[in-house]
């Protein structure tokens, strides 16, 4: 059988790894064409030639970056390159950020199976991006809880489903209270109970505005509107995500947490791979934790504005990814508090007065709006 040939793009990150990790375990089954990342050489051309990859690409290279033993692609162009070059039939979005937007939109454009972790160009760009899907699960959803979700209904028609739900860890400080929120440092939310990930979503875990951006990619992904999406909280981690039908019952998935298992499951799609043999073993029933409880908005006010940005949609959805990136950045910083992180984005949403977004260019400028609007308070806010 003609192996899959995959390009990964944001290679060197987390979701990247693990990936990658996949594919070294089933070699048999996969072959990696290209590899992109923003700026990280070393680590790109490392990854290149252990995983036999042709072609490699940076966005943001320093100048007169050239790696031997590779055709080299520069510019944030190059993403869409890679995904219209006909030596890949599988192309994997796993960068942070929105630059990878026109990229995708190619990949969908062209029918080629489409592996997706990067949320926020679900959010911003799903509008626009989710009606080009040419056959169903065409596009996959690496993000676990929405593997999860998908994983439960995949054949189901669409009449029967009710409702769907994500669960989240609660993060580090799920069992605070308001008063104690206040003196949160980065470095302690920078701490997750259970998911290894990149700093940005590891800080967005902790103030669960990942798990209310996680409600507009269901919506997205799965055609649903905000009050037929819903989220628990679930410490132990072994639900990722549920489907609900029309006759009242549920099915949900457990699995260890590990973002190998949704990576393989939309990567070898129909087919599922040996994980439990080749990966990591199944959790066993004595370990079995099927706990839920409701998220308190007030606690995680993050979660509120984005639940109420999904409800809103228009310029809402892009305004708050931009609004994030930027409040995250500047909390990491040591620039404002835990707690500012939800005012700022608040304050942003709540400012705006413009139109919603009619194209796809219009929705990717507001991110940069947002994220400028928050700079501005962020800034303000120090200075008081
Ligand atoms: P990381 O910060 O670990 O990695 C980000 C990756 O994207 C790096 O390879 C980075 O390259 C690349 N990248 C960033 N900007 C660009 C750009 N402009 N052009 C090309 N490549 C770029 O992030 P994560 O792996 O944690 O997350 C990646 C995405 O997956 C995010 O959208 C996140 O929300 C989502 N996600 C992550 C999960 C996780 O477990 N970590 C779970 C579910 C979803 P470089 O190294 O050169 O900077
Ligand atoms: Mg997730």
């Amino acid at each position: 059988e003609k192996k899959i040939r995959l390009a990964v793009i944001g290679a060197t990150g987390s979701v990247g790894g693990a990936v990658l990790d996949v594919c070294s375990r089933f070699p048999e089954i996969f072959e990696v064409t290209a590899l992109a990342a923003r700026c990280n050489a070393k680590k790109l051309a490392e990854l290149g030639r252990r995983h036999g990859a042709k072609l490699l690409c940076l966005t943001e290279p320093c100048a007169g970056w050239q790696e031997d033993g590779f055709e080299c692609l520069t510019g944030t162009k190059a993403l869409s390159e890679i995904a219209e070059d006909d030596r890949v039939d599988h192309a994997v979005f796993a960068s942070s950020g929105v630059a990878a937007i026109p990229a995708l939109q190619k990949a969908i454009s062209r029918g080629i199976d489409v592996s997706l972790a990067n949320k926020e160009s679900v959010v911003v760009a799903g509008p626009w991006v989710m009606p080009l899907v040419k056959r169903q699960w065409q596009l996959r959803p690496v993000d676990s809880e929405h593997s999860a979700v998908w994983q439960c209904l995949r054949d189901a028609p669409k009449e029967e489903l009710s409702r769907i739900w994500l669960t989240a860890s609660g993060g580090p400080f799920r069992d605070f209270t308001c008063e104690q929120m206040k003196d949160v440092t980065p470095e302690a939310a920078l701490k997750h109970p259970i998911w290894k990930m990149g700093p940005k979503i590891t800080i967005d875990s902790a103030t669960l505005m990942n798990k209310g951006i996680e409600c507009i990619e269901a919506m997205q992904l799965f055609d649903m509107p905000a009050e037929r999406v819903g989220a628990l909280i679930h410490p132990r981690s072994q639900v990722h995500g549920m489907a609900e039908f029309v006759d009242g019952t549920l099915k949900m998935l457990v699995s260890r947490a590990d973002m190998r298992l949704p990576a393989a499951a939309a990567l070898a799609w129909p087919k599922r791979l040996a994980a439990a043999e080749k990966i990591l073993p199944p959790l066993e029933p004595s370990q079995w934790d099927l706990s839920f409880r409701e998220i308190d908005e007030k606690l995680f006010p993050c979660y509120a504005a984005a639940r109420w940005a999904g409800r809103v949609g228009g310029a809402m959805p892009p305004l708050l990814v931009g609004a994030d990136e930027s409040a995250v950045r500047h909390f990491l910083n040591h620039e404002i508090s835990f707690m500012d992180i939800a005012g700022i984005i608040n304050d942003v949403l709540e400012k705006y007065s413009g139109a919603a977004p009619k194209t796809l260019e219009d929705a990717i400028a507001l991110v940069g709006e947002g994220e400028r609007a928050a700079d501005e308070l962020c800034i303000k806010r120090r200075n008081v």
